[in-house]
């Protein structure tokens, strides 16, 4: 017999979304997978300089539960730049990822029962994070609004047992960049309501213009004692594997997310410490900048392409690097009567009849959603959304 709790979550579903695209491909079809949540590129030279000189030294030790203080001290500086405010390095805590960076958030944050509000659709990890630790997802609907949540409805969901708002912009899986009203609306609420920001800006670098990302307590500093910037380099240094996030919040925060730490994972990689520490200290910005074109292109070619299918609008993809299909029309009888009603039977058929992998939406919520990366090679991408719109087209 396992722990109730192990009834709280299962393995995600963008995972098995992945899964199933690799048991098709293990199986001998050609498969073109707009699964992944991660970009397709090379290293950044200061990143792999970085790493490599770290091993030379002989790096193979401990470092400070919440990393090394360099480390913090140059992200510190970096969320300086980033928000225009004074912030230090003890106001930072290195993590495994922006994933575990959110779960020491819910640690310390909630108690049981607790609720959390949560924008759907939304990233699969953050309900079930505030699950395992002890709290109560609560989401609101935001498909009738461009995805983006309105303060009412977040005002509305609120109840004596509230503890926090999640905020994921640019947002996973819609592609959604809030706009600055919204932001400042949510930071009102919350400093009105007493209520914490898990403020996720993992997608940061990537909003595509005229889009812009704004963190939030630039834009309302007397929001800053009560929120919790949640970052990593996965996305923004493709370096997903490396696992080395970060959140910025006050020391409190910190001291307490420590303490788990200590208990937990101790320090991140000591390598890829070294290697970000190295890049944050000799990156000129070029490879992100390089990242970001190959992004803005990948995005024109797909919304190119997408335009040509009928099933559903062109989705927004404001930024990160994901095409979020409402297939809510599908369930009309709009489609021929063979067409799936369901994002999980879309999801099946384009493997089954393209060779095309992307992610349900019901792994977000949203039974009637659609997420495509677009972070993989522009030819198959290209190739892959022309399968889609073929596939699609044979439907209307
Ligand atoms: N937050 C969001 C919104 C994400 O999409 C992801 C990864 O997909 C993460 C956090 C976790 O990132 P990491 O790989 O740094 O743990």
């Amino acid at each position: 017999m396992l722990a109730q709790r192990t009834k709280l979550f299962a393995s995600s579903g963008t995972a098995a979304a992945r899964a199933a695209a690799k048991a098709a491909s293990d199986a001998g079809k050609e498969v073109i997978d707009l699964t992944a949540g991660e970009i397709w590129s090379d290293l950044a030279p200061s990143v792999r300089e970085g790493a490599l000189a770290a091993i030379e030294r002989g790096e193979n030790r401990y470092t400070d539960t919440v990393g090394l203080r360099e480390l913090r001290e140059a992200l510190a500086a970096k969320v300086a730049r980033e928000t225009g405010q004074v912030w230090h390095g003890e106001e930072i805590a290195v993590t495994n990822g922006a994933k575990q960076a959110l779960f020491n958030a819910a640690m310390v944050l909630l108690d049981p029962g607790d609720e959390v509000i949560i924008p759907s659709p939304y990233w699969t990890t953050f309900p079930a994070q505030v699950l395992i630790a002890g709290g109560r997802p609560v989401h609101v609907d935001t498909r009738d609004h461009g995805y983006v949540p309105r303060a009412e409805d977040i005002e509305g969901a609120i109840t004596p047992k509230t503890r926090a708002i999640v905020v994921n912009t640019p947002s996973n899986p819609t592609g959604v960049v809030y706009d600055q009203s919204t932001l400042e609306q949510i930071a009102d609420l919350a400093i009105r309501r007493d209520l914490w920001i898990i403020f996720d800006e993992c997608y940061g670098a990537f909003a595509h213009a005229p889009h812009a990302h704004h963190p939030i307590v630039s834009l309302v500093p007397e929001a800053r004692s009560r929120t919790i910037i949640i970052n990593a380099f996965s996305k923004t240094l493709a370096l997903t594997g490396w696992r080395i996030g970060y959140l910025a919040a006050p020391k409190s925060v910190i001291d307490a997310v420590k303490a788990l730490q200590s208990h937990t994972t101790s320090n991140p990689n000591v390598i890829a410490q070294h290697a970000v520490l190295e890049h944050l200290r000799r990156g000129d910005g070029s490879y992100e900048r390089h990242l970001s074109e190959q992004l803005t292109q990948a995005r024109r070619l797909g919304l190119d392409i997408l335009s040509r299918q009928a099933i559903a609008p062109l989705p927004k993809a404001q930024g990160g690097f994901y095409f979020y299909l409402d297939l809510r029309e599908l369930a009309d009888s709009g489609a021929i009567s063979t067409a799936p009603r369901t994002a999980d039977d879309v999801v099946n058929a384009l493997l089954a009849q393209a060779g095309v992998a992307g992610v349900s939406g019901s792994a977000f919520g949203d039974p009637m959603g659609l997420r495509l990366s677009y972070g993989i090679d522009h030819d198959k991408l290209a190739l892959g959304l022309e399968r889609l719109v073929g596939v699609f087209d044979a439907w209307t």
